[in-house]
């Protein structure tokens, strides 16, 4: 280790809403002494690198927003990208974080130091040590592309709808996107009505809701900044709508049925063409994979110059992508919106734990963590949203939830003078036996899809199978018993 090494008692990485979010309660709670490393040249995360047409928050920005920094300017009922990046980076200014991002700093490996009872972290903008090292890096740092063969090699232009190349433009040209998750169901509505050809390749069809999205008219603004209440009202009716229907997808009952009964009078009334209808018509429950709000996805699909093809591809052959119905298609340019890496995710292959294994050694392909954030052998570490973490809900309430979780870590360190704080493995192991079985019977893990939710041995690893509140008390306070804590 160099001499000039910068040690810090907290180190986080990322400074997305969750990276920026700790740091605020770091500095509530006077601990000053801290550093976020951001690989980007911005906070907002995934707000931040997301710029493809169309992007937006599918939660109301009444829920979609910090809970110490409500907002009552949101533009809209539904935040777009710009808003959300641009709410993030003032609250970040306003609370006086930026002055501990060290942007441009990615974390290219983090390994636990036993003597020191710290974490030595490498950076591509140097050495660091700290006795605590917070993941804020978020569930989508690592966009996802799919396995073809001959995609490599593809002669056409291609990105990913993550990084969206807004040099290149898509006027005239024949497009196909492949994927239609909530990105692809935002931006395809916005590139049909200028691309030659839009050629939509589905493995899934996506249950599509008609979206209740607005304007905010001035007045109402105006009402929200006189009467905060009237704002905290609407954010807590939100709330109790998807805790109600976090209930449905938990139970598969008689709600989950008529929001299905929903979708397809959508679908009949959107798409008059009863050919496209089958293709787009949902087979498995709804939930099981993220819903879509929208009322310009099915129109954007019926147009004249769009095809949805739901055969499966097989290769890519020089601009020609060819599917296993036999049929050839020629194209300008690939879009890839299929997601991201989830539990292949950055994070497991660069952290090394007390026993020197990887996290993803210790996940073995299935992540698992303690009330999502702790996993044994892995010391003074937390994980915001991590594994079966994130409930039916706004994921800004599951963070909060997890910095509170980790601030109470810290108390509980200083209380009893610890310097190491590692779970416990029968902690571990309680938690998952919990969340596999409420996971039973849901319908992220049995609602008939394939999803991100599910590992590839179909364990439901990604939601909070219980309610939001629920995670919300757990979280409140660290029991010391599921830990052990050392001088
Ligand atoms: C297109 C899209 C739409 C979404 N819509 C919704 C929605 O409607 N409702 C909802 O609740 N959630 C939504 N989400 C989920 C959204 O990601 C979360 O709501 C929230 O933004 C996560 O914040 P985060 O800070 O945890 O992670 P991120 O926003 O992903 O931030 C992580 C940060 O970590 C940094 N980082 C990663 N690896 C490293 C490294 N090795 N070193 C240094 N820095 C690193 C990244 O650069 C990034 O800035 C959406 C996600 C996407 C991608």
């Amino acid at each position: 280790m160099s001499a000039t090494t910068q040690h810090h008692r907290v180190i986080v990485i990322g400074a997305g809403i969750s990276g920026v979010g700790l740091g605020v309660r770091l500095l509530e709670d006077g601990i000053d002494d801290f550093m976020i490393c951001e690989r980007n040249d911005s906070v907002g995360g995934t707000w931040f690198e997301h710029t493809y047409p169309g992007c937006a928050c599918d939660i109301p920005t009444h829920l979609y927003s910090y809970s110490f920094e409500r907002n009552p300017k949101w533009s809209r009922l539904f935040p777009r990208q710009e808003e959300i990046l641009d709410y993030v980076r003032s609250t970040a200014v306003k609370r006086g974080v930026m002055p501990h991002i060290r942007f441009g700093c990615e974390m290219t490996h983090s390994s636990w130091d036993e003597e020191a009872d710290g974490w030595r972290v490498e950076t591509t903008d140097g050495e660091f040590t700290c006795d605590l090292l917070i993941s804020a890096i978020g569930a989508t740092a690592e966009p996802d592309e799919p396995d073809i063969p001959g995609l490599e090699e593809f002669t056409g232009h291609r990105f990913h709808s993550a990084r969206w190349d807004h040099d290149h433009d898509l006027a005239g040209e024949r497009v196909a996107v492949i994927g239609t998750g909530p990105a692809a169901a935002q931006f395809v509505p916005r590139i049909q009505p200028k691309v030659g050809e839009l050629v939509v390749f589905q493995r899934t069809p996506p249950w599509v809701l008609p979206h209740p999205d607005r304007p905010v008219p001035g007045a109402e603004r105006l009402l929200y900044r006189l009467l905060p209440p009237v704002q905290d009202a609407q954010r807590n009716l939100i709330f109790a709508l998807l805790e109600t229907a976090g209930v449905g997808f938990r139970t598969q009952n008689g709600l989950v049925g008529l929001i299905e009964r929903l979708g397809r009078a959508h679908l009949r009334r959107q798409v008059a063409d009863p050919g496209l209808r089958a293709k787009l018509e949902p087979h498995y429950r709804f939930g099981c994979k993220r819903p879509i709000l929208s009322n310009s996805y099915y129109p954007a699909l019926a147009a004249g110059n769009a095809r949805v093809v739901a055969a499966g591809i097989v290769s890519v052959n020089g601009n020609v992508i060819v599917t296993d119905d036999g049929d050839r298609h020629q194209v300008d340019t690939i879009i890839s919106a299929v997601g991201y890496r989830y539990s292949r995710s950055l994070l497991v292959n660069r952290i090394t734990g007390a026993d020197g294994r990887t996290l993803g050694d210790a996940w073995d392909r299935s992540p698992r963590a303690y009330l999502g954030s702790a996993v044994p052998g892995f010391p003074n570490m937390f994980i915001l949203l991590g594994p079966n973490s994130i409930a039916i809900n706004s994921v800004i309430f599951s963070v909060e939830a997890q910095i509170s979780y980790v601030m109470s870590a810290i108390k509980t360190m200083d209380k009893r003078s610890a310097g190491r704080i590692e779970v416990r493995q029968e902690a571990l192991e309680s938690y998952i036996a919990w969340a596999d079985a409420a996971s039973e019977g849901t319908v992220w893990k049995e609602g008939g899809c394939q999803s991100y939710y599910l590992d590839d041995r179909g364990r439901q690893f990604a939601i909070y199978p219980g309610f939001a509140s629920a995670y919300r008390r757990r979280t409140r306070k660290l029991d010391p018993d599921a830990y052990e804590l050392a001088a």
